[in-house]
């Protein structure tokens, strides 16, 4: 062997042009480590799936015919440390099994990390080994990791732009060439389209599910004592974990849920814990599937099925892709490591502990929260504008807010993780990712969901009316107010929210005071929410 090749967990991309040769000449190697299990309380469930998905995919490289080591986080030689291993690897290597020196690795090779924490521990490593060092792209993104800071220097980064030159570049519906190449239709966006509520009779189909043995890894993972949170059923694990089965639910998403995903991506129901989203997320942050792929087949698909597949759906499956999710990846390279610390509201609350075990009386909540820990799943609308709207409103410090969604999301990977939560979510970044703080009162909950009408709480109340056996007043509708007035020094002059002001100044002092009163005891008592 010559060459050591180290693959990292959310590297399994099996097109990546290393595979196309095999060679005797080439160790991969991958590995199980506490240092990956232990840096966040992950949600049992993802790392389940990072495991299973590791695990199969060495099993699929070796049978290809390239030569694999593979580290269980349970196996005696694991150091529990990616460098330490690697070292001792390579020390191995230098020694034959009766001691006498063998052949000792020529290059080290490894992928580009997409985490900083990772990216800097990998260089510092690589400066510190004797052979040449080579960090190779993952061959996954549409853009490299500096294209948005190429593009808008030290301007304003909108994501519009950035996808709208993306579109352009990868000639993704579009029309013409040259000077003349147009968005089919005319249109760039549909945005507006892309927000009404589920109507009553419209079906919503099961989610394609699967069913793998996960008792060996759970067990493994239960004996070692790795931290996790949320819950799985070990007879049932649902989520899809090899490349295969990630085409597979690529095609049922084009079969089933693509003709409604674009209209009703932001609806909610307390009936279904998945409605018209695609669930690729961790497939594509591992790299099991490309961006491109999905895209790609999203296209084809509305290109053949134009009859059923309307060009606001399309359009709003493409923007979550080649927009948002290349948009963010550039906002984490250009603003790292910096944006980790950002708390634009110095907002300083604890997370409510019914973040971690759903006991809530808000039913939004238990069921955004709660589904969350039982299929660590939430689409897009759930945790922008319920846990994270609340979260806001309720004025959590970002770092609380941060530890959670690393946590509980099986997707959750810290540069598409920390950019949607600090930034889209929190406006802790002060406007990089959002141009306004997404907060709602009831009425926008209520309008995109049914979870108002079975709740606690009094949607239409900001205000507890003191009447016996009332319901008490919706806890967002007061905190929703008292977030725009504590914060008025900063958003009064942003265009987009100028009005809100004029509506809450047209207020009487006596309703102001009463719902500041309220909003006041509800942040004195948020665990009691
Ligand atoms: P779909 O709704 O089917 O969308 C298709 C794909 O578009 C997704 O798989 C995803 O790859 C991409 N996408 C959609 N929205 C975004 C976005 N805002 N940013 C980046 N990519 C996007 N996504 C993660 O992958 N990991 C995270 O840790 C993560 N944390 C989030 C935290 C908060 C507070 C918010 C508001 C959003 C977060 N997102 C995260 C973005 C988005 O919610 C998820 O990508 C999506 O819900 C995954 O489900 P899906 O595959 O069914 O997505
Ligand atoms: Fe959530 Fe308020 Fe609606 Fe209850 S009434 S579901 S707390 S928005």
């Amino acid at each position: 062997m010559k060459i050591l090749r180290l693959i990292l967990g959310d590297q399994l991309n099996s097109q990546h042009s290393w595979f196309r040769t095999i060679s005797d000449n080439v160790l991969y190697v991958q590995m199980e480590i506490r240092q990956e299990t232990d840096y966040a309380y992950h949600h049992v469930q993802k790392v389940i799936a990072f495991f299973l998905a590791m695990r199969h995919f060495a099993d699929e490289r070796r049978a290809e015919g390239h030569q694999v080591v593979y580290i269980n986080l349970d196996d005696p030689v694991n150091t529990q440390s990616l460098t330490q291993n690697l070292l001792n690897l390579m020390a191995d290597h230098e020694r034959l099994e009766d001691g006498t020196p063998g052949l000792p690795f020529e290059r080290f090779e490894y992928l580009l990390p997409d985490e900083v924490r990772l990216n800097n521990q990998l260089r510092t490593f690589a400066e510190s080994l004797p052979i040449p060092v080579q960090g190779v792209d993952t061959e996954h993104f549409y853009t490299t990791r500096d294209e948005l800071t190429r593009h808008y220097g030290s301007k304003n980064f909108i994501m519009e732009f950035f996808y709208r030159a993306l579109r352009r570049k990868h000639n993704v519906l579009m029309e013409g060439s040259g000077a003349s190449l147009q968005p089919v239709t005319g249109r760039w966006n549909y945005d507006e389209e892309n927000r009404k509520p589920l109507p009553k009779n419209l079906p919503v189909l099961p989610p394609k599910l699967y069913k793998h043995e996960i008792q060996d890894v759970h067990g493994m993972l239960v004996k070692q004592g790795v931290r996790m949170m949320g819950t799985v059923d070990t007879s049932h694990f649902i989520w899809p974990v090899t490349r295969g089965e990630y085409l597979e639910m690529l095609d049922f998403f084009c079969e089933n849920c693509l003709l409604y995903f674009g209209s009703y991506q932001d609806a909610m129901s307390s009936g279904a814990w998945s409605l018209y989203h695609s669930r690729l997320s961790f497939g594509m942050n591992t790299k099991l599937i490309s961006p491109k792929e999905v895209v790609n087949a999203a296209v084809d698909y509305f290109l053949n099925h134009r009859d059923t597949v309307s060009y606001a759906q399309i359009e709003g499956f493409v923007r979550q892709i080649l927009g948002w999710r290349e948009y963010m990846r550039g906002i984490y390279w250009t603003k790292m490591p910096e944006f980790a610390h950002l708390n634009y509201f110095d907002h300083t609350a604890k997370l409510p502990d019914f973040y971690w075990h759903g006991r809530t009386k808000a039913n939004c909540l238990r069921h955004a929260v709660g589904q969350s820990l039982e299929y660590a799943y939430a689409h897009h609308i759930q945790r922008l504008m319920i846990t994270g709207n609340f979260a806001l409103l309720a004025g959590v410090h970002p770092d609380e807010v941060d530890a959670w969604y690393l946590s509980v999301y099986i997707d959750a990977i810290e540069w598409v993780e920390i950019t949607n939560t600090r930034g889209m979510s929190q406006h802790a970044d002060g406007g990089i990712v959002g141009t306004k703080p997404y907060v709602s009162s009831a009425a926008y909950i209520n309008k995109m969901s049914n979870y108002c009408k079975s709740c606690h709480y009094d949607k239409d109340k900001k205000i507890a009316d003191g009447t016996d056996g009332s319901r008490p007043p919706c806890p967002f509708n007061s905190l929703y107010w008292d977030f725009y007035d504590r914060h008025r020094a900063k958003l009064e002059r942003n265009p987009r929210i100028g009005m809100m002001y004029k509506t809450w100044d047209r207020m009487s002092p006596e309703i102001r005071e009463a719902t500041l009163k309220q909003a006041q005891w509800y942040k004195e008592n948020l665990e009691e929410i």
